[in-house]
């Protein structure tokens, strides 16, 4: 994510211009890494549910790199590991809904 490298349908549609890139979790227009950590319900009932501060979380400075930077150093030891898990988690249940048709708890 921090290197601009999560193929969200976004990115792909770049070279796939037929390609629908709503998001897979709420059908918004558009799914960005922006979108897919921070604006779609689902990440954020997450955040929600985690126990990091969402004034933490929900500003979006410049690109991932430096989102996932303003936050981990908001953070401390503990809420750092979470939100990394917590962040690898949403990509993982957005991959497995979107190619696989799972849905987890
Ligand atoms: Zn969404």
């Amino acid at each position: 994510m921090c290197i601009g490298a999560l193929p969200t349908l976004s990115e792909l549609a770049k070279w796939r211009t037929d390609m629908d890139k709503s998001c897979a979790m709420c059908g918004n227009p558009e799914e960005t890494t922006r979108h897919i950590m921070v604006e779609c319900p689902f990440a954020q009932q997450l955040w929600a549910l985690s126990n990091i501060a969402w004034r933490w979380i929900s500003p979006w400075h410049g690109g991932a790199a430096e989102w996932c930077l303003f936050v981990l150093q908001k953070l401390d030891r503990d809420s750092r590991q979470r939100f990394c898990m917590l962040a690898w988690k949403i990509w993982q249940h957005r991959c497995g809904k979107l190619m696989e048709g799972k849905e987890q708890n």
